[in-house]
């Protein structure tokens, strides 16, 4: 039996989070899908809109389940019995980061492996980041997002 553990941001979830999960959840035994909760970051969604949101993106999985942290996730990790953490790994620019990432989580809890699934080429472009300013400019992100993240967007950016 094998725990997974696929922390992040997800502000909010795009459909390249969604791949990862599912793909994740065809691996792992389960899935704990963890928003990270950290009061020096500016988040655009609350961490109870992004645990909605994930919420009802992932019921169509049976052995994802979604939760909010405001501490280490290896500490969630051990907490939970998972011994994997997952990251996607988008382009090779996202590479550094994660490895320096899986370098100091592997140092905090030798324990607990980082796995990368690279992203699905259908997803390479999607960023949390750039969507934001896509819908700004009103363009269209319905093929970067599920249609209840598009609409939350809209909302709280366009206020329609
Ligand atoms: P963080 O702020 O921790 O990087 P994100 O919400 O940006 O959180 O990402 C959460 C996880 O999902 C990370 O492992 C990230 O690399 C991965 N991810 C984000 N977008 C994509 C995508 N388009 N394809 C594959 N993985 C992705």
């Amino acid at each position: 039996m094998i725990k997974a553990v696929l922390p992040g941001s997800f502000d909010p979830p795009t459909n390249g989070h969604i791949n990862i999960i599912e793909r994740a959840a065809a691996i792992f035994d389960t899935v704990d899908v963890v928003i990270s909760v950290n009061t020096n970051k500016k988040y655009l969604f609350s961490a109870e809109e992004r645990f909605e949101m994930l919420d009802e993106l992932t019921k169509v999985y049976h052995n994802v389940s979604v939760h909010l942290w405001n501490k280490l996730i290896v500490d969630y990790a051990k907490n939970v019995g998972a011994t994997v953490l997952v990251r996607g790994v988008r382009a090779f620019t996202d590479f550094g980061y994660e490895f320096e990432l899986s370098m100091l989580n592997k140092d905090l809890d030798p324990d607990i492996e980082t796995i990368f699934l690279p992203t699905d080429p259908k997803y390479f472009v999607l960023r949390s980041s750039a969507i934001k300013e896509l819908t700004i400019l009103n363009s269209d992100i319905s093929k970067m997002v599920p249609s209840l993240v598009e609409v939350a967007l809209r909302d709280k950016l366009l206020g329609s």
